[in-house]
């Protein structure tokens, strides 16, 4: 039986990722702090051990479970948080991943899977879709801290010989995703739409984002799991650019909303487009085509429901 630690795995997408290794038959231990995760995510089957990244006692859980595979998901994931204060998401976002990443080496892990943003580090689209090719230029410390990261994964691929992989996620949604804070604009519109509360749409409404439900994202890192061969960075994206005002519309018409949205200014440093080129994990992986907002928004709402 091979193991594997998901760090944030009560989170949204990390306890999605616990499921799918759960279902092919593999020790799943969690480390998580639950600041924004929540234990009611996490498979009964996993064993859950609450404890913070930045605190070594999370880091001695490495030596102690000697995991074929660490999935790295827990993260400071509040863009607005990583500008208030870029200080304390660094301790998160970078010095304690750093932490992890040196252990998996000492603890030779046989492979590191990273969340990655490829909404955060590319920047605005310099051509569209964006490649794994495009220029790095992140427009937070949030991005900044995930870049980060992915240099270091480099260096400890490239010269210690740790097998390293990057999942750049485009803007994820599904079931399970919070619909607090400012992040998740599908989850936030669908709790806001169901209690019928008014919509606030920052900005125009006319910035895009690629949507790409979660089951693909859990598809590209059960593929990145078996291929040992991939390493490096993959986009996992759906490659089609939909605006919020276009969202909007849709979830209204799902939720049988009428009221139009309201209007904020837009806020400052927002990306005005992102969508992001998935097709080279798919071919090489031989994963499908992602699913499409279309397909993947209903079943979205009745979790919410
Ligand atoms: P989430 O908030 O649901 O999950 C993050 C998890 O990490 C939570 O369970 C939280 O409790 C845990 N955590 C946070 N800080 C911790 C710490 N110091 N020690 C231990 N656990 C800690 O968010 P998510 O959307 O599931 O994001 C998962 C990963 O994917 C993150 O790394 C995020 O940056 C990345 N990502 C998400 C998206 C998206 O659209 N949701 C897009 C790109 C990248």
């Amino acid at each position: 039986m091979k193991t594997i630690i998901v760090t944030g795995g009560a989170g949204f997408i990390g306890s999605h990722l616990v499921d799918a290794y759960i279902e092919r038959e593999w020790r799943v231990v969690v480390i998580d702090n639950l600041s924004t995760g929540d234990q009611r995510n996490v498979n009964p089957r996993a064993e859950l051990r609450v404890a913070d990244l930045r605190d070594p006692a999370a880091l001695a859980i490495v030596d102690e479970v000697k995991p074929d595979v660490i999935s790295h998901q827990a993260a400071q994931v509040d863009v607005r948080k990583s500008v208030a204060d870029p200080g304390e998401d660094a301790e998160i976002n970078i010095v304690a991943s750093l932490r992890l990443l040196q252990k998996a080496h000492d603890a030779r892990v046989k492979r590191f899977i990273f969340a990655s943003s490829g909404g955060a580090i590319y920047g605005e689209p310099a051509f569209a879709p964006q490649t794994e090719e495009h220029p790095l230029q992140p427009m937070s410390p949030y991005g900044c801290a995930k870049l980060a990261v992915e240099h270091y994964m480099n260096y400890f691929r490239e010269v210690q010989g740790l097998a390293t992989v990057a999942m750049r996620y485009a803007n994820v949604y599904g079931p399970r995703q919070s619909s607090r804070g400012e992040a998740g604009v599908i989850a936030i519109f669908a709790d806001r739409m169901l209690r019928k509360l008014d919509v606030t749409i920052n900005g125009d409404g006319g910035q895009t984002r690629d949507f790409v439900y979660v089951g693909d994202v859990v598809a590209a890192n059960m593929a990145t799991t078996e291929h040992m061969e991939l390493t490096g960075a993959f986009n996992v994206g759906t490659g089609v650019e939909t605006s919020i005002n276009d969202l909007y519309r849709a979830m209204a018409h799902l939720t049988g909303t009428t009221a139009p949205a309201n209007h904020a200014p837009a806020k400052a440093g927002e990306q005005i487009r992102s969508v992001l080129d998935g097709s080279k994990l798919r071919k090489t992986a031989g994963l499908g085509r992602p699913r499409l907002l279309s397909d993947a928004l209903q079943p979205t709402i009745d979790y919410f429901r």
